[in-house]
């Protein structure tokens, strides 16, 4: 069973900020910015590319209830979900990160060419 899913039944203690019968959000162990909530559906789904509209069509309201409830949409938060290895996935159970609480800085990638970009 991936971390998540003992996260979601209670094996592993998370710090939650809200839940509902279908998706959780806790707080990240390791934030990378003041705010830093992990929101995931109870489902074990991989990521993103596994998700089906409907499942996405119940988890936006869900995030943007998590945002409002921190207060994050009044300044705004980054929303970030990474797909895979080359997205940075460490845990393979879909998550969308949200990051607040400052004005975050926006990485660019020295070899980024957008000639070369399908
Ligand atoms: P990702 O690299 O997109 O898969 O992100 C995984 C995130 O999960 C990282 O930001 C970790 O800090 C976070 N994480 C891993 N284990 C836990 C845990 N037990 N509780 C809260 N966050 C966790």
């Amino acid at each position: 069973m991936c971390i998540f899913c003992k996260i979601v039944k209670g094996e592993i203690p998370s710090n939650k900020v809200l839940e509902d019968d279908e998706f959780l959000a806790f707080h990240d162990i390791n934030p990378a910015a003041p705010v830093h909530i992990l929101v995931i559906p109870k489902v074990h789904l991989e990521n993103f590319q596994s998700v089906n509209p409907e499942l996405m069509a119940k988890m936006t309201p869900f995030i943007q209830k998590v945002a409002n409830l921190l207060e994050l949409d009044i300044n705004g938060y980054r929303l970030i979900t990474n797909n895979g290895d080359d997205g940075g996935q460490e845990v393979p159970h879909l998550h969308f990160h949200i990051l607040g609480g400052k004005k975050l800085p926006w990485h660019r990638f020295d070899d980024a060419n957008p000639k070369e970009a399908i």
